[in-house]
């Protein structure tokens, strides 16, 4: 007896997002969630670019982990072609049914569950700083969950020439659901709300309750679910067109729509945010030096232009340095060391934006490639946010 599949899918813009990057594929026999990042909309275009080179490549013939390379390929290159994408990139969560085989493509934080026999087990593993650290027994998967830096990918599509993308199968039964789902329905849902939600017996009744459940715990990012419910194919004579076998040119398929939800308040913003968003303020804008007289001479006038750029430049510093020296901080080195700075990470010649706020005694030369990540982007946080960094970092133990 061969299994069916009926679907769903849906997406939603959650609470605090003004675009959804997240994109969805339902074209059986595959399914997938890609999750995009990167500034001014290049996460839409990411995702968006990812899933649709996925689909054309499996449609090609190529295997799931070869249309997910192509997708890599894609993804990379128009980041490399328009300097509006740079650094853009997704995750990818798929599946191809074959028979009763489940062959699965996964990098990133996106997420496959399995419910089986009313038990709930993630199937992928999160290519996150976080989820490196809860393998390595650093933090627990509740302390992951609320982590200031959950979002830090340690993976992603897009991002480099060759991407690791993990491969794996699973033998699927019948009763059996599946999950592929973002992490703005994985971060704010428990497991138990994920489980009861998956053993609802109608695919779009699930996938509307896990969009329910993450709007209820805040919506804090865009939310992506793909739900499949798999059941034995009946007999030939009985039902057929309510459990057709699994085709793709007679596709099992109850598709909803992406949700287009308004956004909600969006002042809310993610942790560390308004922080940047203050900094990108801070230093005023040079344009904006004192227009000069029509000059007497033009040795004159070059030397005055000279000074009221300094003195412009002095007024900036000072201010810049005034407003935020006491407010921002960030995680830095000083001779070898991990240290905690207050103010900017710029230095202007000899003039630093920034002092030294506390020292720590562990040399930068021991931390891990993702941790020297974090520390060299020299981020900016607020005195919280630096003090959650210096703790994930073991700054003081
Ligand atoms: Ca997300």
């Amino acid at each position: 007896m061969s299994l069916v599949a009926r679907s769903a899918a849906l997406s939603d813009i959650g609470l605090h997002r003004k675009t959804n990057e997240d994109a969805y594929v339902v074209a059986p026999p595959l399914f997938a969630v890609c999750d995009g990042m990167g500034g001014a909309q290049a996460g839409e275009v990411a995702s968006g670019l990812a899933a649709a080179a996925l689909e054309a490549g499996v449609g090609e013939g190529l295997t799931l982990l070869e249309a997910a390379e192509s997708a890599n390929a894609a993804v990379y290159a128009r980041a490399e072609e328009d300097t509006a994408h740079t650094g853009m990139g997704t995750t990818l969560t798929a599946v191809v049914l074959e028979g009763d085989t489940g062959h699965f493509a996964h990098i990133g934080d996106s997420r496959a569950y399995l419910l089986r026999d009313g038990e709930l087990q993630q199937l992928s593993q999160d290519h996150s700083l976080v989820g490196e650290m809860v393998r390595d027994g650093r933090l627990t998967e509740e302390e992951a969950a609320v982590h200031p830096h959950r979002s830090i990918l340690s993976r992603a599509l897009g991002t480099e020439p060759l991407a690791r993308i993990d491969e794996f199968e699973v033998d699927l039964q019948s009763g059996d659901v599946l999950l592929l789902c973002s992490d703005g329905l994985s971060g704010p849902s428990s497991a138990t709300a994920i489980q009861k939600a998956l053993a609802r017996d109608d695919p779009a009744d699930a996938a509307a309750r896990l969009i329910a459940e993450a709007r209820k715990h805040g919506g804090p990012d865009n939310i992506t679910a793909v739900v499949l419910r798999f059941h034995d194919a009946p007999a030939a004579d009985e039902d057929a067109e309510q459990d057709p076998e699994l085709d793709p040119d007679e596709a099992p398929t109850v598709i909803t729509p992406a949700a287009d939800v308004p956004a909600g308040a969006a002042a809310a913003a993610a942790v560390d945010e308004p922080v940047q968003d203050a900094v990108a303020e801070a230093p005023a804008e040079p344009d904006h030096a004192p227009a000069l007289e029509p000059p007497p001479s033009r040795a004159a006038g070059r030397r005055l232009g000279c000074l009221a750029l300094l003195l412009a430049l002095l007024v900036v510093v000072a201010l810049a340095a005034a407003l935020t020296l006491s407010t921002v901080f960030f995680v830095g080195v000083e001779d070898g060391r991990l240290a905690v700075y207050s103010g900017l990470p710029i230095e202007v010649g000899p003039l630093h934006l920034h002092a030294v706020y506390r020292r720590s005694a562990r040399p930068y030369s021991t931390l891990q490639p993702l941790e020297r990540r974090l520390v060299d982007a020299r981020s900016l946080h607020s005195k919280a946010g630096v003090m959650t960094l210096a703790a994930t970092l073991g700054m003081w133990p």
